[in-house]
């Protein structure tokens, strides 16, 4: 099976045309407020909702940890280490095993750093949670759906970032800091930045 058939494959809702109860033909009807496919034969509505995903930052001596993609979208580009939720999994946890299984450290998830939906995956709408992690043990290797994995400091950030959410999170994390060190230099004298993020 090539990549472009594998993404086909993996789209939602389009190219749906029978009940997958009881195998009668969809057609389209408005319920809830939304246009969706339904039976008009056993009553099955398809409700089409967004796939939840993590992605995750992790920070290691001032490099972020990317990995490179395998599959499409995207295949061959870079972006925070992410993935769709499983079924009974807390999103955190699912950051911290997405983070193993492509890159091959141990990450403790520390915060939350933001969540927002999106359009750009072509296989479903989803809505991502991005966390902060840090390493805490393992070794960098490449794994599951990435080619690749490495740190990058903040000027050698690749140009090809896979999803613009995710260039969105590594330009804001690289900005920050900047931010906080010439607003700390300003106030030299006064006292110590204390807080870190
Ligand atoms: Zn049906």
């Amino acid at each position: 099976m090539d990549d472009r058939h594998d993404i086909d494959a993996q789209v939602n809702m389009e190219g749906l045309r029978y009940c997958p109860r009881c195998a009668h033909e969809l057609g389209e009807r408005h319920v809830r407020g939304h246009s969706r496919l339904a039976c008009g034969r056993c009553g099955y509505v398809f409700y089409m909702t967004p796939a939840p995903v993590t992605c995750v930052l992790v920070v290691h001596a001032d490099e972020m940890l990317l990995v490179r993609r395998k599959y499409p979208p995207k295949e061959g580009q870079w972006c925070l280490p992410a993935g769709f939720i499983e079924i009974g999994e807390d999103p955190s946890e699912s950051a911290a095993r997405e983070t193993m299984e492509e890159t091959g450290l141990e990450v403790d998830i520390v915060g939350f750093l933001d969540s927002w939906a999106s359009g750009e995956d072509p296989r479903t709408p989803i809505v991502c949670y991005a966390f902060e992690g840090r390493v805490t043990g393992g070794s960098l290797k490449a794994g599951d759906d990435a080619t690749e994995a490495a740190f990058f400091s903040r000027d050698r950030v690749p140009d090809e970032i896979a999803f613009s959410t995710h260039r969105h999170m590594i330009e804001r994390h690289f900005l920050e800091p900047a931010e906080r060190a010439s607003s700390n230099s300003e106030r030299s004298g006064s006292d110590k930045e204390t807080r870190t993020r």
